[in-house]
């Protein structure tokens, strides 16, 4: 067994426990990288057997989430084995985001060191299984239109759920949201899996987010990680069933991408892979508004019609995102009475006195989708459906100058984020400590 010793940053996988149809990694930090790891033990739940899987793919899940932390930071990361095509694929995708993120900083330190012979899989799947198709499926704008363009193919849909033992909350309502979704799975004839995994509680988000806001201009999450992981989540999964290509659904286009940078983009998506397993990021030439536009479409044609989620596990109707999803909606033709939202006057003055005051962030990234909206916005309303409050909301949001709010909007959270940035550049201990009390709840993303 190889030992950590608290002189060098290590990451030192020592047990892979494959049963039940979920991974548990037993892993050991060196003193200098506790603020950029959990402690472990993590967990995923697949809800199906995958005992077949060898140790080579079942070991990747792991190294994604914890590798571009140990590029940036220089920690050697101790594995059993590792698939050579995903490790491959890492050191491809460790290029780009050097080359997007030079400040940061991906080249420094050994990127991966294999501790063992890589045993032999159980079965050989070297064939590229092109036939078998899986999405990412989030319920939300992007991961529907994705499904619709591919559905001849009948993608198996790959839902993870952000699960964590260590949150309380309502089961209720999450069963009925992934009740909703096997539906919504049933009634278009494909496969849905569900899978528990939340890879924030395996590398520390909030810290590495404080360490390179500023060089990344959003989170460590957005930027860097979340396709990694949510791709890396699913190899043993689309291993086991054979699975030849995983689509990501695109969320933003070429346009977003020539001032500013987003963790997923085909260079680096379309780098993923691992033995039998290509990934394809889909949907890059589509504006979200057009993507609302086809959703429409399909929509007129089919019985059950599954709610758009902009957050979990129902839209809330009162946040940001809610507030995009609406404002898209309306002007895309959507039948609004099949969609679990508040369209009510009261709902669409409550997005308007958040976005006029500044209280909503009109980062970069809101203001490339409000902008669609804006222009989306025809100059007269023919539509027979909306109301008058509906048609009057549009008027507004076509006047209003998005990139003057994007200059003046500070947030109280904005605020709180800035200060625990300050306080963990100074000492990364003490900020953790803060992380834990209830102030922490606001700085955790
Ligand atoms: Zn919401």
């Amino acid at each position: 067994m190889y030992v950590v010793s608290n002189m060098s940053k290590r990451l030192v996988l020592h047990n892979v426990n494959i049963q039940n149809g979920s991974i548990q990694y037993e892993y050991e930090r060196s003193l200098s990288c506790v603020e950029l790891y959990h402690s472990g033990p993590y967990t995923i739940e697949y809800n199906t057997p995958i005992e077949d899987v060898p140790l080579e793919i079942a070991t990747i899940p792991f190294v994604a989430n914890v590798l571009p932390a140990a590029w940036a930071h220089d920690v050697d990361v101790h594995v059993p084995c590792i698939d050579p095509t995903f490790k491959q694929s890492m050191s491809r995708i460790r290029g780009v985001l050097d080359s997007w993120y030079p400040s940061v900083g991906f080249s420094g330190g050994r990127a991966l060191v294999e501790n063992g012979p890589s045993n032999n899989p159980k079965e050989a799947r070297d064939q590229h299984n092109s036939e078998k198709v899986a999405s990412l499926f989030s319920a939300g704008v992007d991961s529907v239109t994705t499904y619709l363009r591919h559905s001849e193919k009948q993608p198996h849909l790959m839902h993870i759920h952000f699960w964590s033992e260590r949150e309380n909350r309502s089961q209720k309502n999450w069963a009925k949201y992934h009740e909703e979704l096997r539906t919504f799975a049933e009634s278009e004839d494909v496969p849905l899996s569900i899978i528990n995994a939340k890879p924030t509680e395996h590398f520390d988000n909030t810290n590495l987010t404080a360490y390179h806001k500023n060089r990344l201009n959003g989170t460590w999450w957005q930027m860097v990680q979340h396709i990694i992981s949510l791709t890396g989540t699913l190899a043993p999964l689309l291993y086991h069933k054979n699975i030849g290509n995983l689509y990501i659904p695109s969320s933003h286009t070429e346009k977003y991408h020539k001032d500013n940078h987003w963790g997923s983009h085909p260079a680096i998506d379309n780098k993923i892979g691992w033995r039998g397993t290509s990934c394809i990021h889909d949907g890059f030439e589509m504006t979200r508004q057009q993507k609302w536009q086809q959703i429409s479409e399909y929509y007129k044609e089919i019985d059950f019609k599954l709610t758009i989620r902009s957050c979990e596990p129902n839209p809330c109707g009162r946040c940001f995102d809610c507030a995009r999803n609406m404002a898209a909606m309306i002007i895309s033709d959507v039948d609004l009475e099949s969609q679990d939202y508040d369209f009510s006057a009261e709902q669409l003055d409550h997005i308007k006195d958040n976005i006029e005051s500044g209280q909503w962030a009109m980062d970069d990234n809101n203001l490339f989708f409000w902008e669609d909206i804006q222009n989306h916005t025809p100059a007269e309303f023919d539509s027979h459906d909306l109301t008058s409050k509906q048609v009057e909301f549009h008027q507004w949001l076509k006047t209003i100058d998005l990139h003057e709010l994007n200059r003046s909007t500070i947030t109280e959270e904005d605020s709180q984020r800035k200060l625990y940035e300050k306080v963990f550049r100074f000492s990364p201990l003490l900020a953790t400590f803060i992380k834990r009390s209830r102030i922490g709840e606001r700085v955790k993303n």
